[in-house]
């Protein structure tokens, strides 16, 4: 489904957001108040624009408020985009996603309306620590303070040719698996409990984070 975007601050992380929706064919509307960094992506962007975000008549006039998504990729002025994000809520963009310096500012960014508060730094932290002490862990994701999702390899583990059902693994994990990567192609969505693990299948698995990190040990 196309929908349209407008991303607000065209630095590293605001560009790449840019970059892959315009590969996905969405349309894209790209706002910086530096002539420089719009005109790096005139040529990317369906529409590249200067703009003071903070200028609400300037928003206004670009018609912030008829977009499905507004993202808010301000970067080190956290005054900016804390006015954008109520500016950008206020106007009825029902979408509006920011980013967050630490988490004093990803509180009131929620406080204020923002649907969704992304810290990038911190998320990439995390999965990238995870990654490092646990060998079989090869990605991980924080859906929430509680919840984990996390693809988990399977090599020279106790549960190489035994079925989900024999693993009983949801009693004893407290684990769901959500899907099993087979090789570079094959996916299986939601395995049945007939489903046997082999070497080197990758798990998705999703549940409590506590569970999640307890896997691993679980596993050899
Ligand atoms: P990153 O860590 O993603 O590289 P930066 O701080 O380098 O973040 O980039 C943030 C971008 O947001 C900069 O290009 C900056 O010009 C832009 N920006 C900051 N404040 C405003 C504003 N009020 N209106 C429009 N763009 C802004």
């Amino acid at each position: 489904m196309k929908q349209n975007f407008a991303i607000i601050g065209l630095g590293r992380f605001g560009g790449s957001i840019c970059e892959t929706l315009i590969e996905a064919g969405q349309e894209v509307l790209a706002i910086d108040k530096d002539e420089d960094r719009v005109n790096e992506y005139m040529n990317i962007a369906t529409h590249a624009v200067v703009a003071n975000a903070q200028d609400e008549m300037a928003l206004r006039s670009l018609g912030l408020r008829n977009f499905d998504h507004v993202i808010i990729a301000i970067g080190e002025d956290i005054q900016a985009s804390i006015l954008v994000t109520l500016m950008a809520k206020e106007m009825g963009v029902p979408n509006v996603t920011a980013k967050a310096q630490n988490k004093y500012h990803a509180k009131v960014l929620y406080k204020i309306g923002a649907d969704r508060v992304v810290h990038p730094e911190r998320d990439m932290g995390i999965r990238i620590a995870h990654n490092l002490v646990s060998k079989n862990i090869l990605d991980y994701l924080e859906l929430s303070d509680e919840y984990t999702l996390a693809e988990v390899k399977v090599t020279n583990s106790k549960f190489i040719g035994k079925t989900l059902l024999e693993l009983n693994f949801r009693q004893r994990f407290g684990l769901n698996i959500v899907a099993i990567r087979r090789g570079p192609r094959n996916l299986i969505i939601s395995p049945s409990a007939e489903e046997m693990v082999i070497e080197n299948d990758t798990l998705l698995v999703i549940g409590a984070t506590e569970d999640v990190d307890r896997l691993d040990d679980k596993m050899k």
